[in-house]
């Protein structure tokens, strides 16, 4: 199995001579099997390039599995030439948006609406399909298998493992490792903690042991201090990540869209000097670059193993592994989504108490929510609460 980055950069496309070394395309990961079945993660603006290599091998066969419907993830799939191209077959694998009840096929759909895009969606002459995957459950993409997790994100958000060839590798998309959302003297604090620790755990396991993990790592931990709750991590977390999942090669990405190539150097120097004893090979993603793999005996798989199972839907071999990921196993969907009103619910709790606390945030919690939100689904409370804190410390 190898792999190329084919878009590095997060939220919005930056060319420029200040780029040209790592690159200014938003996310794409092209993946080749030993059997040249080829995956592709996410199709920010780096699809186009990859798409020009594509027209060397017709027809295409291609599988496509987007993290998220994020504008830099979804960008460049009108632009993704082979769907335009008869005999060509392309698979496109996503969610359901637990919000909006809406599938994947909806992020190219939109995209070809008349008042955004010149080509009709009934005018693509490839044949296309659409794949809803489900956190925990493996999709079969020839020798290889990949494996979807939810990870925190302000919207549904897989994390995709893949394994093939006795390789390993595991892109999260977007994600910001779960906060606890109470302060320590909150009497959900402790109830919320277990949550979060919880959820680490999954996380963790679902990413054990692979030959790569590329992370979004958007910010330094000092950026981070005032980006909390806006779904992306640190080079920093990334390494805690790496290193509680014994990943070998850790690869930042999404790389924040101001970030020049000498300054995206000069934070790499500072992490390889703070973390000298750093326990896998860090390495900053960049454009164009084929990362191949040396094959290694096959790792154990927490999520494959063998085919014993558990329980109802469980394909864990091992009793504690089965206990940490029970959350994320069947019924999957509503058990995440329980989850997740429940964290909105204690979200709302919490403003409401920090508008009684302090009259002058009320309105402007509760507008900003409903402007930003839409509706009583709250999905955006955690920008409100930001922007609550923000206003709080300022
Ligand atoms: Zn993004
Ligand atoms: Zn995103």
């Amino acid at each position: 199995m190898k792999f190329k980055f084919w878009g590095v950069r997060g939220s919005i496309p930056t060319p420029g001579p200040n780029t040209v070394k790592y690159g200014g395309n938003t996310t794409c990961i092209e993946i080749r099997t030993d059997s040249n079945d080829l995956i592709i993660l996410d199709a920010g603006t780096g699809i186009h390039a990859l798409a020009q290599t594509l027209l060397k091998e017709m027809p295409v066969h291609a599988h496509i599995f987007i993290t998220h419907t994020h504008w830099d993830h979804i960008q460049g799939l009108p632009f993704f030439i082979p769907i335009f191209i008869p005999n060509n077959q392309i698979k496109i694998y996503g969610g359901i948006d637990p919000v909006t009840n809406e599938t994947i096929n909806r992020a190219l759909s939109v995209q070809l609406q008349y008042s955004f895009f010149p080509i009709r969606e009934a005018q693509l002459n490839a044949r296309i399909e659409y794949a809803t995957v489900k956190p925990g459950v493996p999709v079969q993409v020839g020798g290889a298998t990949i494996t979807p997790i939810v990870l925190s994100h302000p919207v549904l958000n897989f994390g995709y493992r893949i394994d093939c060839d006795g390789q390993s590798m595991f892109f999260t998309g977007d994600y910001e490792p779960q906060l606890n959302i109470y302060d320590p003297e909150d009497d959900e604090y402790a109830e919320f903690q277990s949550f979060v620790d919880a959820k680490w755990d999954e996380v963790v396991l679902a990413m054990k042991d692979v030959d790569a993990l590329i992370v979004d790592s958007s910010y330094t931990s000092e950026e981070y201090a005032s980006k909390q709750g806006w779904g992306h991590g640190t080079y920093d977390s990334g390494i805690k990540l790496a290193t509680a999942a014994k990943a070998k090669k850790l690869f930042f990405t999404h790389h924040e869209p101001t970030r020049t190539d000498a300054s995206l150097e000069a934070i790499y120097q500072n992490l390889l000097q703070t973390h000298p004893d750093s326990s896998c090979e860090l390495l900053l993603a960049q454009e164009g670059v084929d990362i191949s793999h040396q094959r290694q005996p096959a790792h154990l798989n927490p999520l494959r193993g063998s085919q014993r199972t558990l329980g109802s839907g469980c394909q864990h071999t091992s009793i504690d592994d089965c206990r940490l990921t029970r959350p994320a196993l069947a019924p999957l969907g509503v058990a995440l989504e329980e989850q997740r009103l429940a964290e909105h619910r204690r979200h709302r709790r919490r403003l409401e108490r920090l508008g009684d606390q302090k009259g002058r945030l009320r309105p402007l919690a509760g507008e900003e929510a409903l402007r930003i939100g839409g509706d009583e689904d709250h999905r955006h409370l955690e920008t409100a609460q930001h922007l609550v804190d923000r206003i709080e410390t300022g």
